[in-house]
């Protein structure tokens, strides 16, 4: 692949983790960032993007989503796969690790090989760049499924993981902590530089200490699908146990997640998230599924063959008087977290970006409008709105 043309995208406020530079540009060179602030050298021939005083922001990093336009990532095609990445790209994703259901150990493994084989044959004009896999379902426990099928979870099995974990394809790994058979799982994680993390899950307090020892450091959409003070009463009775939640909030080196997309969780839960684990160990993921722009209507969550059903109502997804995942891109997660919560710009940036970067270990490369950083760059209006989409160096056009 011929390196993309010099890029100089000016007159426009550069967000950074920590601040924002008014009146700033930023160059791209050969797919990388080469230079940005107030006073920067214009390389010869380069294509000018006039920002108009709107923002330069770092493209945004989805650890957890699984499908959109129409297509899951479970669905088992790379047809399906690139219709997913393109719709993220529109809403501002350009490092994505789609994400497992529960389902059959064919519908994992078929899952694999076709992320696989997109990442190995990418460009960027395919939308977001697959970073690796989010192994999420099967390793459910019983009584927290959610919407995801019944049938396809199942307990951790050794010989079925080694195979997952053959190569470098998997960066991020879950698995209930109660269940038989997790801290082989989470060992097996840690040897391959996994993010490890908890979900779907009714663990205690000493069922996380005994994860956390054997690696595990994020929990998966913090309060959708986790234990709780009551729901531990529920399993072992009196006296009542500290949970999942309790956990993250005590534990420093523990990070989690939020679907703030405005209906999975209140302003002010959202707001508690963040005040309590600080912007570098709070993700914003969009856990969205194939409804994303897509019309009200039913929808199978997960595979397209045999997925659960659930509903779109054109805000969220909806199963059996519960939420079934959300239906928005990360451009919505970041507006909504900004607009309702006391995160500034930068911080809320950061954790569609930076934060999740570095939790799966590939902040040197991306994550955050640096020198020498891939040039995943993105345009929003002074409504936080995506204008451009910018990925190593060459625009997107979704
Ligand atoms: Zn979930
Ligand atoms: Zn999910």
């Amino acid at each position: 692949m011929t390196p993309p043309p010099a890029l100089i995208i000016e007159n426009g406020t550069i967000i950074l983790p920590d601040r924002l530079i008014e009146k700033a540009s930023l160059i791209c060179e050969g797919g990388r960032i080469t230079a940005l602030g107030k006073r920067v050298k214009r390389p010869l021939d380069a294509q000018i993007i006039d920002a108009r005083g709107s923002y330069i922001s770092p493209g945004f990093i989805d650890i957890h989503v699984h499908g959109g336009a129409g297509a899951d990532f479970m669905d088992g095609s790379a047809e399906a796969v690139r219709t997913a990445l393109k719709a993220h790209a529109r809403h501002g994703t350009t490092s994505i690790f789609p994400t497992t259901t529960t389902g059959s150990p064919e519908q994992i493994t078929a899952m694999l090989s076709t992320c696989r084989e997109v990442r190995d044959s990418w460009e960027p004009e395919q939308g977001a760049r697959i970073a690796g896999v989010h192994v999420y379902g099967p390793y459910f426990a019983e009584d927290k499924v959610g919407c995801h099928s019944q049938s396809g979870r199942r307990e951790p099995s050794a010989e079925e993981y080694a195979a997952w974990f053959r190569d470098d394809l998997v960066r991020i790994a879950t698995c209930a902590a109660e269940l038989p058979g997790a801290l082989d799982f989470y060992r097996a994680a840690k040897k391959k530089r996994c993010l490890i993390t908890c979900g779907h899950s009714n663990a205690n307090w000493a069922e996380m200490a005994q994860a956390f020892r054997a690696g595990m450091r994020h929990v998966d959409h913090f309060w959708c699908a986790m234990s709780s003070v009551v729901s531990l009463r529920n399993r072992f009775g009196t006296p009542m146990q500290a949970s999942m939640e309790q956990f993250v909030l005590a534990t420093a080196d523990m990070s989690t997640e939020v679907i703030a997309d405005g209906l999975h969780l209140s302003p002010e839960l959202l707001d508690f998230a963040f005040r309590m684990k600080g912007a570098a160990r709070l993700c914003l993921v969009t856990d969205s599924n194939r409804a994303l722009d897509m019309p009200p209507g039913r929808y199978r969550f997960g595979s397209a063959k045999d997925g659960s059903w659930f509903e779109s109502d054109g805000l969220v997804g909806r199963s059996g008087g519960s939420l079934a995942s959300a239906i928005v891109g990360m451009d919505h997660m970041m507006r909504h977290m900004h607009r309702s919560t006391s995160a500034a710009l930068p911080e809320s940036v950061r954790m569609a970006s930076l934060t999740p970067a570095e939790r799966t270990g590939i902040a040197s490369q991306t994550g955050s409008l640096e020198i020498g950083k891939r040039a995943d760059v993105l345009v929003l209006s002074k409504r936080l709105e995506v204008k451009r989409t910018i990925i190593g160096g060459v625009e997107v056009v979704c």
